[in-house]
């Protein structure tokens, strides 16, 4: 993989702006080795930036759908023709293994695609004609929407909202996280490239330039993805000027394994791993407390952890063997050691899974040793805090009530698993707060981007993907044509 430091730009009604400050982003496998530059736009760009994109909204907002979807059929052709550059790109300033920074384009061209493909027929115009005259129903685009992601998907959290909203006539300002700036401004160029000037924007920065993102009277709606602290800053932001909000939070999902679980099924351990410590756990969606039926918790305990030491290779990101990779940050480091360490002294045993392939790069890089944590009470911070790392604490519980009870009792609500015999696994689930309960699967791998994913209690309001994710970009507008004009009550 190449060395070469890359200087990535803003773009700002189709210009590419370079920025008065810069910071850079370092590689987390060798953090002395600089990936790329990026700069830090001020307000006044990000204002500049914003009303380009209300300036492009003028006439963006009456293009015909058939124009919108050949444009982005052309960036996606585009992205697909590109994808290996951009997944190198990706998993060098992330750290993800490659296979997983390829399956996240792969997973953002799918939703594209399938945007693409609904528009259409969701921004059909309605004609009701009924017992007192016509009625149409109109699905009008918003106006500027500020759109900001963070590092663990950026390109997949960033496309989430960018194709819905410019397939249904908005414009928008784009802000990845400082932590994974180059891949996601690769992919935004080219799709900005095949717009207008102005319909996608893009800046850099942290909380300064999210600030304006949310606080000014030009954007209508903001679309963003995050941690939950972060969302109440931006809810504060936005009140004042009211703005629509799609926010996908936090998570600290809930696997709940039944005591039909077959412990020997090979297949599903290593999905109940996979769903722990892909991408090193840094998933909104990954499985992140496990829950084992007390009649066969050791019997689970011992099973798994044979499956983790099998999948688990932690290792360069280049490497075809390696299925984890370093961890995105230092801080991340420390905040998820720290925790572990917490819990070390609470009594909990701590036990390293899977193996290091390459000493000498792990001692360099932001490398963790993936770790189970047995033991641990309901409410030790291992527990209840939502991880984003390698590392998952498993308890038991006495019945299905229990394990509803337990599940339940969190801030979050974002996704879920049971695992077990089908029916008993599905009737559980009914019982779980969650936007989306899997069976005998998590994570990642039962997602479709067919269907709405978001979280209820602080992981989240609104949906992105399926059609309600396309509609999040969207204002019903009703023009209503009635016989009778006058109404009765009202005298004359
Ligand atoms: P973060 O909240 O620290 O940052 C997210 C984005 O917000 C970044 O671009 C950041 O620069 C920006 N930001 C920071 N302060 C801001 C402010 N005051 N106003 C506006 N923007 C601001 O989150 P992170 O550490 O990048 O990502 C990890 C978190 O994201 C986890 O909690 C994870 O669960 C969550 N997440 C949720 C989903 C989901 O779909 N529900 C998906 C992925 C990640």
């Amino acid at each position: 993989m190449t060395s070469e430091v890359i200087q990535v730009h803003s773009l700002i009604n189709g210009e590419k702006v370079k920025g008065k400050d810069q910071d850079k982003r370092i590689n987390p496998t060798n953090p002395d080795e600089v990936v790329c530059y990026y700069p830090l736009n001020t307000r006044e760009e990000t204002v500049q930036a914003i009303e380009a994109a209300e300036e492009a909204y003028k006439e963006w907002k009456k293009s015909s759908i058939d124009e919108r979807v050949k444009r982005m059929e052309r960036a996606i052709q585009k992205i697909k023709d590109q994808t290996p550059e951009i997944a190198k790109l990706l998993s060098r300033e992330h750290g993800k293994a490659l296979y997983d920074a390829e399956g996240e384009i792969g997973v953002s061209l799918m939703w594209m695609e399938f945007a693409m493909k609904n528009v259409k027929e969701m921004l059909k115009e309605e004609v009701r004609e009924h017992d007192n005259g016509r009625t149409i129903i109109k699905k009008d685009p918003i106006g500027v929407v500020s759109a900001i992601s963070p590092w663990n998907y950026p390109i997949s959290l960033s496309t989430i909202k960018i194709a819905p909203a410019l397939l249904t006539g908005n414009t928008l300002v784009l802000k990845p996280s400082p932590f994974a700036p180059l891949a996601v401004s690769k992919v935004a160029e080219i799709i900005a490239s095949e717009f207008p000037k102005g319909v996608l924007n893009l800046v850099h920065g942290d909380a300064d330039v999210g600030k304006e993102l949310t606080s000014n009277p030009k954007v209508a709606k903001i679309a963003f993805t995050g941690g939950t602290e972060t969302a109440k800053h931006i809810m504060k932001a936005a009140a004042d000027t009211i703005k629509q909000m799609t926010l996908e939070l936090g998570g600290n999902d809930a696997a709940i394994i039944l005591n039909d679980f077959d412990v020997n099924d090979k297949d599903a351990m290593r999905r109940l791993v996979i769903a722990n410590f892909l991408t090193a756990g840094q998933i909104c969606m990954i499985a992140k407390r496990i829950y084992v039926h007390e009649s066969i918790y050791d019997q689970f305990v011992e099973k798994y952890i044979e499956a983790a030491n099998d999948w688990i290779r932690v290792g360069d990101p280049f490497d075809e063997n390696v299925t984890v990779g370093p961890v995105n940050n230092k801080g991340q480091v420390e905040f998820v050691q720290g925790l572990i360490d917490d819990a070390k002294e609470r009594g909990s045993e701590v036990i390293k899974v899977g193996t290091i392939l390459d000493e000498k790069l792990f001692e360099q890089g932001f490398f963790m040793h993936p770790t189970v944590v047995l033991g641990p009470d309901q409410h030790d911070p291992i527990v209840e805090k939502e991880q984003f790392g390698p590392t998952v604490p498993i308890l038991k519980f006495k019945d299905d009530e229990h394990a509803i009870k337990l599940a339940n009792d969190s801030i979050y609500g974002l996704t879920s698993s049971v695992w077990g015999k089908e029916e008993h696994a599905i009737d559980v689930a009914g019982q779980i707060e969650a936007g989306t309960t899997m069976i005998n699967t998590a994570a990642v791998q039962g997602l479709d981007v067919k269907f709405p994913f978001g979280g209820v209690k602080q992981s989240g309001i609104g949906r992105e993907y399926g059609a309600e994710g396309l509609e999040a970009y969207t204002s019903t507008h009703v023009i209503n044509v009635p016989e009778q004009l006058d109404l009765p009550y009202i005298p004359k």
